[in-house]
């Protein structure tokens, strides 16, 4: 790659880093399907390349552009979020402690709960926006990781993650950030002193509901990053080179996508906060929201665009209101182009800790008043 001037974070996805195909002089990015590479005629490898579980041509691509935005020194790539959030806990021992945010991911709760716990992690779940709690959970020597969502689903909780960091630090701990909802348009954890960012690249990464996608970015080359990318190419959970050609496509628009989704859910958020049939608005752009103060230090250019909406009559209304409407889709999953609503508590099942009179809206890039009018007329 010829040598280029800096440009800002907007300009280089836009672009995927101005990369050009080198055999064709292409545009676009390429694909590269091949399993597999051959040898030179001593027997050694051309570039490094054998096999494909190990590394992909086409990931490198998708790769360089997240670790770009990140500011990290290395991305991986996986086959899903979940893929990519359960391997920084397979890297460490049994017996070695974690301290993971109470509010997360469902997904990941439960695989903490169901296969690292018996398996012999050591697992505490804290609210991490209480500095103190986070602090008393250390235990310096045992504990390796701490693990914040943040903002968290899908109460959208913000964690402090300078604050956080300190702590994990202080105790020889490393700090992993689930940045899912705020993408790299919004926050850099890496910068705010966390060692690991992960993101369900199925989400705002991608952008369009189309490709299952995880991805780990680390900040330095240290030993639990060399375990990581030694039980991806072990444990095999790699992402087809189809889908990570796509969800490089998909990030040529990240920086438009999510600022018109944060703009949006602003406008819904505003709206529907002082609504007769609205118990609250769970979003860190409104200044009622627990966490808007640290929101406003740690997130720069909007706040994301999930909310939830807590409707007054509890679970049946909030039903209702999600049966009558018709343009924002009844779906699972966050980020992409249309707007989806669920009913969280219906999904998570009986133990889920979420109220069942919340809805989380994600908000896409479709026109706002034609949402903001969807969300009236099924609360009518
Ligand atoms: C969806 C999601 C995950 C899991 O990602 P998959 O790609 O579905 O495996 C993890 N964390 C957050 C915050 C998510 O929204």
């Amino acid at each position: 790659m010829v040598e280029r001037p800096k440009t800002s974070a907007w300009t280089r996805a836009a672009q995927a880093l101005g990369w050009l195909d080198p055999a064709t002089n292409g545009v676009a990015p390429a694909i590269y399907p091949s399993t597999n590479y051959s040898r030179t005629a001593a027997y050694e490898k051309h570039e490094g390349r054998g096999y494909t579980r190990d590394d992909n041509p086409t990931y490198d691509q998708a790769e360089a552009l997240i670790s770009d935005l990140e500011g990290g020194s290395e991305a991986l790539l996986f086959a899903s979020g979940m893929a990519a959030a359960t391997v920084p806990f397979q890297a460490l021992a049994p017996g070695d402690h974690v301290v993971v945010s109470e509010i997360l991911y469902f997904g990941l709760r439960k695989w903490l709960t169901t296969v690292a716990e018996p398996w012999g992690l050591v697992v505490d779940f804290v609210p991490s926006w209480d500095h103190e709690a986070v602090a008393r959970a250390m235990r310096p020597g045992q504990t390796k990781l701490v693990w914040v969502e943040t903002p968290c689903n899908p109460t959208w909780d913000v964690t402090d993650i300078r604050a956080i960091a300190d702590i994990a630090h202080s105790a020889g701990a490393l700090l992993a950030v689930d940045s899912t909802a705020a993408t790299p348009v919004l926050t850099r954890p890496l910068a705010l002193g966390a060692d690991l960012v992960m993101h369900s690249a199925s989400k705002y990464l991608n952008g369009h509901g189309d490709v299952l996608a995880g991805v780990l970015v680390t900040a330095q080359d240290h030993a639990l990053w060399q375990r990581i990318r030694y039980l991806r190419f072990e444990g095999g959970a790699v992402l087809g080179p189809f889908e990570a050609w796509l969800l490089l496509r998909g990030m040529r628009t990240l920086f438009l996508r999510v600022t018109r989704s944060c703009e949006s859910a602003m406008l819904i958020a505003r709206h529907f906060e002082a609504h007769p049939k609205i118990v609250a608005v769970c979003y860190p752009g409104l200044a009622s929201h627990r966490g808007h103060d640290v929101a406003c230090k740690q997130m720069a250019g909007g706040f994301g665009g999930m909310l939830s909406l807590r409707v007054r009559g509890g679970r049946e209304a909030a039903l209702e209101v999600v049966k009558a409407l018709q343009i924002i889709v009844r779906a699972t999953s966050l980020g992409g182009v249309e707007s989806l609503i669920e009913h969280r508590a219906s999904v998570e099942g009986l133990d889920s800790p979420i109220p069942d009179d919340l809805l989380r809206l994600s908000v896409g890039i479709e026109d706002p008043a034609d949402l903001i009018a969807d969300l009236e007329q099924a609360l009518a």
